[in-house]
């Protein structure tokens, strides 16, 4: 089962024994994928997630995540030339959350950028320091089999923001990890000192994007279901700062700094994001009206300002009575 897994986590994105794909070498970056696999195709990832024309959907409930909060779960920690990335061992599994069948976690990895937003996917027009991936197959299928699904891979993306009251973030003890890995080479025992859900523990799990995508490095099969959460895990500038400045891959028989691992925006051809929740129209802003049902697509500020007239009836009308209380 061991050798199973192996497989799967070296042969998706995230393998550096292949030479022909690369971030930031202009003989190997992004913009020469197009001849690798399905890199050219049509619904590829990442995607800047316009939050306004994300469309409600109820059946996309909560997720049931099952032996997330296991340590001994995470077992090893590897730098593979092209992020860094954690083995999960057998039985960590997702369902539900509109998901069709249950899917088994294999390994996450970090995209991250230089001094710079690193994000793969955006919002609304933001794109942040980093994203985690936690990736997963269908019914625990191998990779090829899973490839040739169109939902055979589920993939979970976690923003990652700064702020540096969150000191209490388990990221901080992946991030100190990252000095013994910081070239590319042999996995390095975690020891069940971190839980995949003590990772996530900020992160509101119920209000997510969906879509349907590729993974995001080459062969860039169009076999995602992605899920992407609205909410970011915070960490301190300095643990973003660990991931540029540490990491290492090789080239041309030489290091060189490990970063801007992410794949640039790909079009959405006329691909439809949902999401899991309906956001309150803010008074105070215009551009707070955001998830509508799921029978309309805004078309325009027609909703913002029938939101705000409706706000403005209330108030009114609640004055009214106010007045003929006293
Ligand atoms: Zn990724």
């Amino acid at each position: 089962m061991a050798s199973h897994f192996k497989i799967i986590l070296l042969a998706l994105c995230f393998s550096q024994c292949r030479a022909d794909w690369c971030y930031t070498e202009s003989s190997c970056a992004p913009n020469t994928w197009t001849s690798l696999g399905s890199c050219n195709a049509s619904n590829e990832s990442p995607i800047d997630i316009l939050e306004n024309y994300a469309q409600y959907n109820a059946s996309l409930g909560p997720f049931q995540f099952t032996n997330y909060t296991d340590p001994s779960k995470l077992l090893t920690i590897t730098n593979n030339g092209h992020t860094v990335e954690i083995e999960v061992g057998d039985g960590v599994s997702l369902s539900a959350g509109g998901l069709s069948s249950v899917y088994m976690a294999t390994a996450f990895h970090f995209h991250w950028g230089n001094g710079t937003p690193g994000s793969e996917h955006w919002l609304s027009g933001k794109q942040y320091p980093m994203e985690m991936h936690i990736v997963h197959t269908k019914n625990g299928m191998n990779l090829t089999e899973a490839k040739k699904d169109a939902a055979g891979i589920a993939v979970l993306g976690f923003f990652i923001d700064t702020k540096d009251s969150a000191n209490t973030s388990k990221m901080l003890s992946l991030s100190k990890l990252l000095q013994q890995v910081s070239v590319p080479g042999k996995p390095l025992p975690l020891n069940s000192t971190i839980s995949l859900d003590e990772l996530l523990a900020d992160v509101n799990r119920s209000m997510y994007y969906r879509y349907m995508g590729s993974l995001t490095t080459p062969t860039c099969d169009q076999a995602v279901v992605w899920t992407v959460f609205k909410n970011p895990i915070f960490v301190p500038s300095w643990v973003v700062e660990a991931f540029t400045t540490t990491l290492k891959y090789n080239v041309s028989n030489a290091t060189e700094p490990l970063v801007n691992n992410f794949r640039p925006l790909q079009p959405l051809h006329g691909r439809q994001v949902q999401a899991s929740f309906t956001m309150q129209p803010s008074v105070n802003s215009t551009a707070a009206s955001t998830v509508t049902p799921a029978s309309s697509v805004p078309s325009s500020g027609s909703i913002i300002w029938s939101t705000n007239i409706l706000y403005v009836s209330l108030f009114l009308v609640y004055q009214e009575m106010a007045n003929n209380v006293i």
